[in-house]
């Protein structure tokens, strides 16, 4: 959509052109992808049951509307969910995002917070990225607290007439009795609710002030701690003391309850705000009795002081203490909290799947009946964004009728974050063409959850935590009857420009795969992406190493050609000499290292091997009695182990050059012989005094006796010893011979 801003050219026009140059590219490198069960998000096949789903989770109470701060692009015009601010910038244009209160339609991710934590040890996925999850859904132990508030001489009463409970999540109860006030964040409703008039200009004014910042700064410890004071006081429940309400951007409204005790003499952002503007500060914890620890005194060891009944008390059972009597005032209790915030979904923009909800003057918001599905996305829409939805200019779309009154009613004007697309996709791939369900459960059960999943680790807190949380959610509307969508996780590295920088226009590092595959081919393109790079790392793109592949391939296709004449030997009744024994095992040693590595994504080894491979069949030719059969017999396996990497010069080879059935990828993968690659004999080294002198081949068997003997009979150990008398000769089987000589 913002290149469709830029360039003026429709979304629609501009993605299915895209789609058909890369399906092109792909097809030209022999992508092998079932194309029969290709899939566009764009289209209302597919978007269809984005809106299907979409009622599934409201009827669950999982999809829900309310008004809310939002992270604001101001240069997009839109709405950004948490994880597309990036440094409080603007993932997609980098400007800097900012806060605004709108009425959103969200998906409750929270609600699987737990599970979603419970479940990524057993995932097959690289550490760092769970680790990222388990971060982004940031669970704490802690306590809730409740205090009840002041204003203007009176008690606050909630819309029921009860005392208005502010309510406080804290890890450190143990200092409850040093609270000296509260902040308020001052986007909260609640700011607006304890305001006194005496101190409302002072308050808007901060409001303004702090409206500019990012979630970022706000929280950074660095930061110079501002903040107005409400005029209302919180009401401790255990001592009673009136303490003031303040309100600062370093409470944040979206987490939490909004809300945070202070406790100075124990925080170090709190210390420093109370030093700044006067307030209270009262010592609650000591490391030891009688100790007069510097303030703030933030270690957690310690027992309480000026706490009154809790005095003496060491701090981790105070906070069982203070919480459980706090509990039998219904004023706290023990508390699970998680930084993770619900999915907001609502984009002020055009490019996206209809969001399937009326609203109507007289019934509210009605969900859109399933038989109506799809509501189609019109084409003739005005995109360039304004800071109002695209679509709500859009008379023809907006204007329905209501389906529960039949009175006039208007459509949602909002459509979804694209990321609803992929939270699902994989399922639809299974079965793409269903128009009855968004997908046959048994088709489903049969192929998922995917067993291996490759993506950038950019998705780490988005793509991939949505998709976990919506199979999550399918799961429990009986859809799927798995708990995870992708057991098994791979990130690819990244292929930088020739100068080891990010491929960009404006750096000039680019690398075209069109041109290369245009003079090199694609098998020569396929087999060094394979070779040139380990598959997560990634690294600088080499022209060299494209050449060493283009040597390899025709090193690969003049072998071919060599044998084609020749039929291969029927290996079982191959008389093996030395040198055949050291080909077959370098061959079997090929066949089992590029099957475990190709399994572990190893490409670059597997290519290596096959060198190694060829280089030993090279190297038998040279000698005097090479079997011709032999040599076709290794040469069929190398070019049946190459297949996936080169596909179309194996399989020409395979069918043209060696007059086999068609086709090379009917054939099935070679399988190694495990006692080929036990060496009748192997090299050891010969050690004089811990230093290694020569090597030498002895029987894989030998014991030490017969190793002794083939030591002492070697001519080299006697020059080496030099005159010196043998004191030990230790024979560690299979790697080496010690000898101590004096
Ligand atoms: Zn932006
Ligand atoms: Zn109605």
């Amino acid at each position: 959509e913002n290149y469709a801003i830029k360039t003026g050219i429709h979304p629609k026009d501009s993605t299915l052109k895209n789609i058909a140059t890369m399906e092109k590219q792909l097809r030209e490198m022999g992508a092998s992808f079932d194309w029969d069960y290709e899939l566009a998000t764009c289209m209302p096949e597919y978007y269809k049951w984005n809106q299907w789903l979409f009622l599934k989770l409201y009827e669950k109470g999982l999809a829900y509307r309310k008004n809310a701060p939002v992270n604001w692009c101001p240069k997009c015009n839109t709405v950004l969910a948490n994880e597309q601010v990036v440094d409080g910038k603007c993932e997609r244009c980098d400007s800097e995002v900012i806060k605004k209160n709108m009425t959103q339609w969200f998906f409750k991710i929270t609600e699987y917070a737990q599970e979603l934590l419970d479940c990524l040890p057993d995932l097959d996925w690289p550490e760092k990225t769970k680790k990222i999850q388990t971060n982004w859904i940031g669970r704490s132990e802690g306590s809730q607290v409740a205090f009840t508030v002041e204003k203007d001489g009176e008690i606050l009463k909630d819309e029921n007439g009860n005392d208005l409970k502010l309510e406080v999540f804290t890890t450190r109860a143990d200092t409850f009795m040093g609270v000296t006030y509260v902040v308020v964040a001052p986007e909260s409703e609640l700011c607006n609710i304890l305001t006194t008039d005496e101190c409302r200009a002072a308050v808007e004014d901060y409001k303004v002030f702090t409206s500019k910042a990012s979630d970022i700064d706000r929280m950074s410890t660095t930061r110079e701690k501002t903040g107005v004071f409400t005029g209302a006081y919180a009401i401790h429940p255990l001592n009673g003391r009136k303490v003031p309400i303040w309100t600062s951007d370093y409470v944040i409204a979206a987490y939490g309850t909004g809300v945070v005790m202070a406790v100075p003499a124990h925080d170090e952002r709190d210390f420093e705000f109370a030093t700044k503007f006067g307030l209270d500060i009262i010592r609650v914890v000591q490391s030891a009795e009688g100790v007069e620890d510097e303030l703030p005194y933030c270690d957690k060891k310690g027992i309480l002081v000026n706490s009154g009944e809790f005095d003496g008390i060491e701090m981790h059972a105070a906070i069982d203490a203070i919480v459980g009597k706090l509990a039998t005032m219904g004023m706290g209790e023990k508390k699970v909290n998680y930084r993770l915030r619900d999915w907001l979904i609502s984009r002020q923009r055009y490019w996206g799947t209809p969001i399937p909800m009326i609203h109507c003057e007289k019934c509210g918001v009605v969900p859109v009946p399933e038989s109506d599905l799809p509501v189609l996305l019109p084409y003739d829409v005005e995109f360039t964004p304004d800071g109002e939805s695209p679509l709500a200019k859009c008379d023809s779309f907006m204007n329905c009728k209501c389906p529960k009154c039949g009175g006039d009613a208007k459509r949602d004007p909002d459509t979804m974050d694209t990321f609803v697309d992929s939270s699902w996709y994989e399922f639809r791939y299974v079965d793409n063409k269903n128009d009855n369900a968004i997908f046959d459960k048994d088709k489903v059960k049969a192929l998922c959850p995917v067993d291996k999943y490759v993506g950038g680790p950019e998705h780490a807190a988005m793509h991939l935590l949505y998709a976990r949380f919506i199979a999550k959610a399918m799961r429990d509307m009986g859809l799927i009857d798995f708990d995870e969508p992708f057991t098994s996780l791979v990130h690819q590295g990244i292929i930088l420009g020739p100068d080891g920088n990010r491929m960009s226009k404006s750096r000039g590092n680019t690398v075209a795969p069109d041109e290369y595959v245009a003079k090199y081919g694609s098998d020569v393109f396929r087999t060094y992406l394979a070779f040139g790079f380990a598959y997560t790392e990634g690294g600088p793109w080499s022209d060299k190493g494209l050449q060493a592949i283009t040597k390899f391939t025709g090193r690969v296709e003049k072998l071919a050609e060599e044998v084609s004449g020749t039929p291969k030997c029927d290996i079982s009744a191959l008389s093996m000499g030395k040198e055949e024994k050291d080909l077959n095992y370098v061959l079997n040693y090929t066949i089992k290292s590029v099957t475990n590595d190709v399994d572990r994504f190893q490409f670059n080894t597997s290519i290596a091997r096959m060198m190694e491979l060829i280089n030993a069949i090279g190297k038998y030719q040279q000698t005097a009695n090479a079997d011709k059969g032999f040599v076709r017999y290794c040469t069929e396996i190398l070019i049946l182990l190459l297949s996936p990497f080169a596909p179309h010069m194996t399989e020409e080879i395979w069918c043209e050059k060696f007059g086999n059935d068609y086709s090379i990828f009917n054939q099935k993968w070679p399988s190694f012989d495990e006692s080929a690659l036990v060496k009748d004999e192997i090299e050891i080294a010969v050690q004089i005094n811990g230093k290694v002198s020569f090597k030498i081949d002895v029987p894989a068997d030998a014991d030490q006796a017969a190793v002794e003997g083939l030591v002492k009979g070697d001519e080299r150990f006697e020059k080496a010893l030099a005159g010196r008398n043998i004191v030990k000769f230790i024979y560690v089987k299979g790697r080496l011979a010690n000898v101590v000589a004096k």
